[in-house]
């Protein structure tokens, strides 16, 4: 049984739910403690008390704990990405990657811990000088999605402690193993009973009290609209800070003088791979006309080769659809696509059962043709290996197309123009721009975030972590 970490303690709780890996649904690869709303009051009551002394912590003291788990979690690299693909269902080499990604942020904000900023400014008055420094938050609620079980939370968790704060996380239902193997490694590391605090169990309570407690200084949540936009109104109404990460429907943009072989593969990787389960995913791929055939001609016969399997088997593209209630989402969407007119051009089947025999929830990946913008495929976020392609005369009309959503994550383009590749950095109207690559896949030591109905918010990651996870304190002294 894996239990709750409340106060340094490991706790149980009301109940208990299987961790089931969706490759095979018959291997469970755990049983793990459910907390109550009680326990994430307890939790917060521990991240409290570990305040006063955590926030005045040295830099060194903080740096040596955050680079003992990076360090722990590179080691370790292939027995928890085999938890994360077995948890998850994305491929092995997905989630060793993602595992490398998560000892890389640690590594990266233990450095952060030593290089606090400030600013030394003369004063509009005689004989005064000002001071900005930054000061911890607080204690912080950290929420977390399924579709990145390691790497949301080190990117949340990380800088937390980095600059000072103390941290209840709740992870997703679906997948408790990787951010319990997280906690293991933070228990272990020196960090003082409290600082760090896990309670795993679902939103509609566990998380609901951290949103509402007004001890809890600040939320950082990632997840769906629905959940975000209640995030947003139980913080707003107890003054709370909070930073959202939420949907996305990523265009990527293919101009005529593309790279064909470079384009099919961006779309190819940020369309299906992760089995499309990422919000920087494509969803959208807008293709002007001069190119469009031969592209869509290219991508289908690249799809025919790829292979949907157990996450863990060598040679798999693409695992499974994370749960049943995901695939039914997919499956919905893709006969919503027919019901609107669109061509399914090649996939989207199901299999219950993978090469060898084993019961998992396998969709293989859908590509839809001649669709048109106000398509419901178009507008709202599938989040599986599902990808429509959009047919327009020019880069104007491919740009506005691309633009012409609720959402801003990341926008790509394939272009050899370098006209049209400036001209797209600067008007398209998301948090991340790719040229030449796909809109997935992003660096750990730059901001990441999105506009519009994406996020709000300051940037996750990188140096911009500071502004979520730090108050500013302006100083004035007479010598
Ligand atoms: P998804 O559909 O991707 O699971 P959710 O927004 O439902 O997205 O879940 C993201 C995270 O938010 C999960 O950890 C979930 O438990 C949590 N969550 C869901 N509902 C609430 C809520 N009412 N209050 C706080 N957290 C919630």
């Amino acid at each position: 049984m894996f239990k709750n970490l409340i106060g340094g303690e490991w706790v149980n709780g009301p109940r208990v739910s299987p961790n089931i890996n969706p490759s095979d649904t018959r291997d469970l690869i755990g049983l793990y403690a459910q907390a109550g709303p009680e326990h994430a009051q307890q939790a917060v009551a521990a991240a409290q008390a570990a305040f006063p002394s955590w926030s005045l912590s040295t830099p060194q003291q903080r740096f040596d704990i955050l680079d003992a788990a990076g360090t722990e979690i590179l080691a370790r690299r292939q027995e928890l990405g085999d938890l994360l693909a077995r948890e998850e269902g994305k491929t092995l080499p997905e989630a060793v990657g993602e595992v490398v990604r998560a000892g890389n942020i640690f590594k990266f904000f233990a450095g952060e811990a030593l290089r606090p900023g400030g600013e030394a400014l003369a004063s509009v008055r005689p004989g005064v000088g000002v001071e900005v420094t930054r000061e911890p938050l607080g204690v912080v609620g950290l929420i977390t999605p399924w579709n990145f079980p390691l790497a949301i939370p080190a990117w949340k968790v990380a800088p937390a402690l980095a600059h000072g704060n103390c941290v209840v996380l709740k992870p997703a239902e679906r997948v408790p193993g990787s951010a319990w193997a997280l906690a293991d490694i933070l228990h272990r590391s020196g960090l003082p009973r409290g600082v760090f605090n896990l309670v795993m169990g679902r939103g509609s309570d566990v998380g609901a009290v951290l949103l509402g407690d007004p001890r809890v200084a600040g939320i950082s949540f990632t997840g769906s609209v629905v959940t975000g936009r209640r995030v947003a109104a139980t913080c707003t109404a107890r003054m709370a800070r909070f930073q959202l990460e939420m949907g996305g429907k990523n265009p990527f943009v293919v101009l005529d003088d593309a790279d064909l072989d470079g384009a099919v593969q961006c779309a190819l990787q940020s369309g299906f791979f992760s089995t499309g389960q990422r919000c920087t995913a494509s969803s959208r791929v807008i293709v002007t006309e001069g190119i469009h055939d031969r592209f869509v001609a290219a991508l289908v016969d690249r799809m025919k080769t790829l292979k949907v399997d157990d996450a863990r088997k060598p040679g798999t593209d693409i695992g499974p659809v994370v749960d049943e209630r995901q695939l039914a989402q997919d499956l919905e969407y893709i006969a919503i696509g027919r019901a609107e007119g669109a061509t399914l051009a090649a996939g989207g089947t199901v299999r219950e059962r993978n090469a060898d025999g084993a019961p998992g929830f396998y969709l293989s990946p859908a590509l839809f043709t001649e669709t048109s913008p106000a398509m419901r495929i178009n507008t709202e976020e599938i989040f599986g290996p599902v990808l429509s392609v959009q047919r327009v005369k020019n880069y104007d009309e491919a740009l506005a197309t691309a633009n012409d959503t609720a959402f801003g994550l990341a926008s790509g383009i394939a272009t050899t123009s370098l006209r049209h590749a400036t001209h797209f950095k600067r008007h398209a109207q998301a948090g991340m721009v790719m040229v030449n690559l796909p809109t997935a896949g992003v660096d750990y030591h730059v901001p990441f975030g999105g506009r519009k109905g994406s996020s709000h918010g300051p940037r996750e990651q990188g140096r911009h972590a500071a502004e979520f996870y730090t108050v500013v304190k302006t100083a004035y002294t007479q010598a």
